[in-house]
């Protein structure tokens, strides 16, 4: 997580098993997607099945999110609405916090949460089999090897879990932060920076594309830019896309929170030269005055942004380009926040996240004087979010006439058929509405009309 970012909607999914049934509520962004798939995996693997419904679960999981104060409090009601199942609230099924909401709060959460069975926090997410074993009274010791398997688990059990339909998925590249943005809880929650070995990248990427049947990778980390720094020969996020790249030619493979730092010109090169490593880039600037930035703990100001995205225009033409904006962050005078809005009317952003500062205990920022009230932070926050819609609408209207690759997606309820363009990332830039094309097919597709951010092709 590279911003303060919207939380998207609660996922659902639950796995019954021989061993006994598990539930997940998966909360936040797409980063806690992918623990919670990891969970599942391994749950699964331990001989965990799935498909009971949540209510017949006799473990539930809660994968929590908390780096800001809303997202805490949508955690709390999913674990309340969970703690009032009624396998849950009788006793016959056991709740489980995990995530997030643990990382950040310890052991408070401990007397605050009665109902909870068990906190894991994300730096123990790897224990899950042990915690839900022990909650479920399962014994490993006591099943029978399997020879075939080499292991004591089921062979069913062990194949990994089915794509939810989706042709894209996330891979997790790292985890942690070390930038200490003033604003941000990540650093505490998520704890140090820490690339994954490129290996567990690469069967991660290998079990998508192959067992799962997904066209387009995402990399995801709070941090994407930094992968391999601190790896054994200092690998680069430019090589690990190349290798990826040319394994999977007919993957897309896209980056995603890529701080200002970490635009290489060697990255910017393998984007260019390469179709399936998507012309797209998400640089999380948060804001571009000077002193603003500097009380964020931020590098940059406005003109090196302005250079950085010339340099990367000029390396990658028809780049697609997304930022995050914060408005009302403590000390932005009227003066900032005029400059602010007018970065993001004249800047060639296509899409634009905005948000209002979230004052968080625990960070820097909680305590930096001239904070600026509730109000006037939400007020700035729709002026610059109405500024930044008038201009990227403007934007992508200019595609009318062009022809796009599209991932072919899905169905909506009224049988109109949408993907994505290369220029669209899931699930934050919009889809475009197509005439037909399979499931996970990759298709021309000419645009003809947009509206916001939606695309209308044929
Ligand atoms: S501290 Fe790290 S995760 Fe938090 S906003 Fe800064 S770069 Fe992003």
């Amino acid at each position: 997580m590279a911003s303060q970012t919207a939380v998207p909607p609660t996922t659902v999914f639950s796995s019954d098993t021989s061993c006994g049934a598990v539930g997940f509520v998966t909360m936040g962004c797409a980063k806690n997607e992918v623990d919670s798939a990891a969970m599942a995996r391994a749950l699964k693997g331990a001989g965990y099945r799935v498909d009971a419904a949540l209510e017949d679960a006799d473990v539930v999981i809660i994968n929590t999110c908390s780096f800001i104060q809303s997202a805490t409090e949508e955690s709390l009601d999913a674990i309340f609405e969970a703690a009032q199942l009624p396998r849950v609230s009788c006793g016959d099924a056991a709740l489980i916090v995990a995530g997030c909401m643990p990382a950040r709060y310890g052991d408070d959460l401990a007397t605050e949460l009665e109902e909870a069975r068990a906190f894991i926090p994300c730096s123990k997410e790897d224990d899950i089999v042990a915690i839900v074993d022990g909650i479920c009274g399962i014994d490993r010791a006591s099943f029978v090897q399997d020879p075939a398997e080499g292991k004591n688990t089921p062979a069913e059990a062990a194949r990994p879990i089915e794509c939810a339909g989706e042709p894209f998925t996330y891979v997790k590249i790292s985890d942690g932060c070390d930038r200490f943005c003033s604003y941000c809880t990540i650093p505490f929650i998520r704890g140090r920076y820490h690339s994954f070995p490129a290996e567990r990248i690469e069967a991660d990427v290998r079990r998508a594309i192959e067992d799962e049947g997904v066209r387009e990778i995402v990399l995801i980390a709070q941090d994407t830019g930094r992968w391999g720094q601190d790896l054994p020969d200092t690998p680069s996020l430019a090589w690990l896309v190349e290798h990826l790249a040319t394994q999977y030619p007919a993957t897309w493979f896209r980056i995603m929170y890529l701080q200002p730092e970490g635009i290489t010109d060697e990255l910017l090169s393998v984007m260019a030269r390469y179709d399936n490593v998507c012309s797209y880039l998400d640089i999380p600037l948060q804001h571009v005055c000077t002193p603003i930035l500097r009380a964020m703990n931020r590098a940059g100001s406005r003109a090196s942004f302005e250079a950085l995205i010339e340099r990367v225009q000029t390396a990658v033409p028809d780049i697609t380009l997304r930022t995050t904006l914060i408005a009302g962050f403590p000390g932005e005078t009227e003066e900032d926040f005029e400059e602010l809005c007018d970065f993001a009317a004249e800047a060639p952003f296509d899409y634009i996240g905005v948000f209002p500062y979230s004052r968080e205990e625990g960070t820097a920022a909680f305590d930096l004087p001239d904070q600026i009230d509730e109000e006037e932070k939400v007020e700035r926050a729709q002026i610059l979010r109405d500024t930044a819609d008038a201009a990227c609408a403007a934007r992508i209207a200019q595609r009318v006439g062009r022809t796009y690759a599209v991932l072919v997606e899905g169905t909506e309820e009224d049988g109109q058929r949408y993907g994505r363009a290369q220029c669209q990332a899931p699930e934050v830039d919009g889809i475009t509405f197509i005439e037909r094309g399979e499931i996970g097919d990759i298709i021309p597709v000419t645009i003809v009309d947009t509206l916001l951010y939606e695309m209308e092709g044929e």
